[in-house]
């Protein structure tokens, strides 16, 4: 692209998960008009998925926070700042500094954590500071400091590439992380005896391009990976030179792991002998192996244990820290290890000191010139949100998440907000469920405006860069908290003017007194100028002091232990009982075109097509026996609450599970919020959500009538019926509606729906009735053009929604208008069907189009419709179809 000054493009990162992807962004007119893979960024090499390459597509000033409030009111940011101030220092001296707390983000750059870690562990005096990646991947943390008495991911993405074994467990990388499993397809094209092994219990999206799949019972990782560790040693696979010379505590993991024969495992995971055995197999013959694990492992009771039994299988055989071996935690957000560095967590300190030895506490307090340096640690996010309910915790700020929506026992969170004296949320959205709780608000920058670093997965300091200025009075995180912290009279050492100068100074703590002693050694990046901050280029730590940088650690057996050695640890096994009331269990997780909570890519239309509505997927034995048929709304319930969502029948999920995303909000559904019903059961160690098992019991929701309504204006905020479930379409917004008594007057419903002036002067309005059936269907002409439609019936209707969408685009005359009510092209008309390449708009119909005429692999789709061809990350999706395998809702 030509530069000009107001044609650019700017380097940039993804604003989404761990992987960290480079971007880059095209600017004409002071706006980012699009977005594409950096060629040169070292995380994907010019590969983006679906959500990265949406990410223009969420901008804007809709719902944006424009200056700040204070009880709804708009207050200037002096005053906002101001009454933190005052009420924070109220309460600190009154109750003590544990009375306070900040909950702060993955979102959050590297930089406006640092600040709020200095703030609250520093100046205030307490470590009450806790993130939302106490969810994502804390038990991970706990793991690595066992083991090798740091927070360390050893190895390195290209790592995957290398290796001639890849494990996922408990990772549906083909949606969660959907570049790095493109990378190692891509791997396994160019070395097909390269193999993929995922262990979860669904079938998921990653096990369609798998060799094996172990579809373990929930909870039984600890068992498999000690089962794993027994036939490893029995295999003669132990290290002996590495284990003698470098590990402590291997005796007592082996008298541990001793009982776990392939019976005990066969019965403990539910999996047959044979399948085991080929598992074992393959460990044992491939010394070139990278087990990567996520949510599935880190969000457990056990999870800290589970990924201790995954670190004791790569320490036993010395398989970590070289080319294509070794234990690799992927993290959810784009900053959680960034988060991680500057000491994000209740138990943390910055730069990798240790908040629990005296020592390090001195260094960083003299560092800092700090005057209250916290000595123990803070509460961690589900036991903070019970101080603020319990009324222990005064005054809370919120960062950059929606604690309503992603916590555990949800609404229990919402109402401890509710009575809380101060909550203070920073956000860029108003209408999230979080806000909606908060006496003051902030009106934050986001992704395009922010400025600052990010790490990945892979330990890579990436920057992310400013593009366009902030809207209205949108102030940086690190701005508003050094504001607050100068109010508080502490003006010295918050008075950073940029990022650049809060990044040298977390870079000099980092470097303070480290000599090869920490693994966070940032001493080749100490001292950046401006100019040198503005042009860093991806780079990952450690970096020493002549610059050169590790991609990966322990490959020589030193390890951030005092003795300099890794430690084997012995793992419980936790077992979960059945419960008769509740005999579900509930896995929830991520969907491949959605982020958390949906406040930003539920404004990207393209990110609809795949999943529109929140769901349960239940296994079609189940669903019989509880009279669940397909597209019906279920009621589930917990010990904490109950959610309404639609049933989606999977032969790939498990008898006796559920699964359930996690993504819908108060402000996309009447009742899909899966947060509510989660038990807040954590893992001791880690004090991370066991997100994976909840139990429930699920149950068919009596319905009257179904409906689906398209709008060219969005719908009112609340629907008044029991079930909806809205979207944003191209040109428009549609909802999915349900209800349990039924409508006398549909007319009026729709016209209610509608919302605007409905006069026949303004409006062309057709209408269709049965109203013995429960049928209707209308549709409102203006101009010719379609501005609304609502399709009604008893049942789950059977309509194309993609096609009734693409009718906003079209003119409508004379009978032709007639058609829409059917609510489906005829014959003479194409119908995409479900979109399954969100980039590209492939519909499930166009790709069994092209198979029927004999495009018989993923390349020869690719050829003939285009789909899979751009992020890739429908390519599982094309291969189902490809095996008979796919089931696709209509339309
Ligand atoms: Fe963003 Fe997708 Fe890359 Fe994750 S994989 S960083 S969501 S583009």
């Amino acid at each position: 692209m030509v530069q000009t000054p107001d044609t650019y493009e700017v380097k940039t990162t993804c604003a989404y998960c761990g992987v960290g992807c480079g971007i880059v962004a095209q600017v004409e007119g002071g706006e980012i008009t699009s977005v594409r893979g950096d060629e040169s960024h070292p995380a994907n090499y010019g590969r983006l998925c679906s959500k990265g390459m949406s990410l223009h597509e969420t901008l804007g000033e809709e719902n944006r926070l424009l200056f700040p409030k204070i009880d709804g009111k708009r207050a200037s940011w002096d005053k906002a700042l101001d009454s933190i101030a005052d009420k924070f220092s109220s309460v600190i001296a009154e109750h003590g500094p544990e009375a306070v707390a900040f909950y702060v983000s993955g979102q959050c750059l590297t930089e406006d954590y640092y600040v709020a870690n200095k703030l609250m562990k520093g100046y205030i005096g307490a470590a009450n500071i806790d993130t939302n990646s106490r969810l994502c991947m804390s038990s991970s943390v706990v793991g690595h400091k066992r083991a090798f008495g740091s927070d360390t991911v050893p190895g390195c993405y290209e790592d995957l590439e290398l290796a001639d074994l890849v494990i996922l467990v408990g990772s549906n990388m083909a949606w969660c992380h959907p570049v790095l499993y493109q990378r190692i397809l891509a791997a396994k094209d160019k070395r097909p005896e390269m193999k993929l092994v995922v262990i979860d219990p669904r079938e998921t999206a990653s096990c369609d391009m798998a060799d094996l799949h172990l579809p373990i019972k929930s909870g039984s990782d600890v068992a498999l990976f000690q089962g794993l560790f027994k036939a490893l040693q029995d295999a003669g696979c132990v290290d002996t030179d590495f284990v003698e010379s470098h590990t402590k505590n291997f005796a007592d993991s082996v008298d541990f792991s001793d009982v776990y024969t392939l019976d005990r495992v066969c019965a403990e995971t539910g999996l047959g002998a044979q399948v085991l055995q080929s598992f074992y197999d393959l460990v044992i013959d491939n010394p070139k192996t990278v087990s990567v694990y996520s949510q599935g492992v880190n969000q457990a009771v056990d999870g800290a244990d589970k990924v201790s039994a995954i670190i004791n299988t790569h320490l036993l055989t010395g398989r970590i820290g070289k080319p294509g071996c070794g234990p690799f935690s992927v993290t959810g957000q784009p900053n959680a290890m960034g988060g991680r560095e500057v000491g994000g967590l209740a138990g943390q300190l910055a730069s990798h000191f240790d908040l629990f030895r005296p020592e390090d506490r001195d260094l960083v307090q003299s560092f800092w010139n700090a005057p209250a340096m916290a000595s123990e640690g803070g509460l961690r996010a589900v036991d903070l949100f019970e101080a603020i309910h319990t009324g222990k915790v005064k005054a809370v700020w919120i960062i950059a998440t929606n604690p309503v929506v992603s916590m555990p026992d949800a609404d229990r969170v919402k109402a401890a907000l509710e009575k809380c004296e101060l909550v203070v949320v920073s956000d860029i959205y108003e209408n999230t469920d979080t806000v909606k709780c908060a006496d003051i608000v902030l009106p934050a920058t986001g992704w395009g405006e922010k400025d600052g670093t990010v790490t990945n997965s892979e330990r890579c300091i990436s920057r992310q860069r400013a593009i366009v200025p902030p809207p209205g009075e949108a102030r940086h995180d690190w701005q508003a908290i050094c504001g607050v912290a100068t109010r508080m009279g502490w003006g010295e050492a918050f008075g950073f003017e940029t990022p650049a100068d809060i990044f040298a100074e977390y870079a000099s703590l980092c470097a303070l007194d480290n000599g090869g002693t920490r693994d966070l050694d940032l001493a080749g990046l100490c001292g950046l100028d401006q100019e040198a901050y503005d042009g860093l280029a991806p780079v990952q730590w450690p970096i020493d002091k002549n610059g050169r940088s590790r991609a990966r650690l322990f490959a020589d057996g030193q390890f951030f232990t005092p003795d300099g050695k890794a430690r084997f640890v012995v793992p419980a096994s936790k077992y979960m009982k059945t419960h008769t009331e509740y005999p579900f269990v509930m896995n929830t997780g991520r969907i491949r075109d959605q982020w958390h909570t949906m406040t930003r890519t539920g404004r990207a239309a393209r990110l609809f097509q795949h999943m529109a509505e929140p769901f349960v997927d239940i296994h079609p034995d189940d669903a019989r026996v509880a009279d669940i048929y397909e597209a019906d709304i279920v009621e589930i319930k917990s010990a904490q609450g109950r959610i309404l969502v639609r049933a989606q029948l999977s032969a790939r999920q498990p008898r006796g599970t559920i699964f359930v995303p996690m993504h819908w909000s108060d402000a996309y559904t009447a009742k899909g919020r899966v947060g509510a019903l989660i038990v807040p059961d954590v893992d001791a160690f880690s004090g991370q959500p066991a997100f994976k098992s909840t139990r429930v019991s699920v149950a068919r929701y009596q319905t009257a009538w179904h409906g689906f309504a398209l709008s060219a204006e969005s719908f009112k905020a609340d629907i008044g019926v029991e079930y909806w479930a809205r979207a944003r379409v191209k040109n428009g917004h549609q909802v999915e509606l349900a209800g349990a008594e039924t409508c006398t007057d549909w007319r009026q419903f729709a016209q209610a729906l509608y919302g605007g002036p409905c006069e026949e002067s303004v409006l062309d309005v057709l209408e269709y009735e049965e109203a013995a059936q429960q049928v209707f269907r209308t549709a409102y002409f203006q101009n010719n053009k379609l501005v609304f439609a609502l399709f009604i019936d008893q049942y789950p209707l059977e309509i194309s929604r993609g096609w009734t969408v693409e009718q906003f685009e079209k003119s409508h005359e004379g009978m032709q208008r007639y058609k829409l009510l059917a609510g489906r092209p005829g014959g003479d008309m194409p119908d995409k069907g479900a979109i399954i390449c969100a980039c590209l708009g492939v519909g499930v119909n166009d790709i069994c189009g092209a198979i029927k005429q004999g495009a018989d692999s993923l390349n020869l789709v690719g050829k003939s419709t285009g789909a899979g061809t751009n992020c890739g990350s429908c390519r599982s999706d094309i291969q189902r179809l490809l095996q008979g395998t796919y089931y696709a809702k209509t339309g």
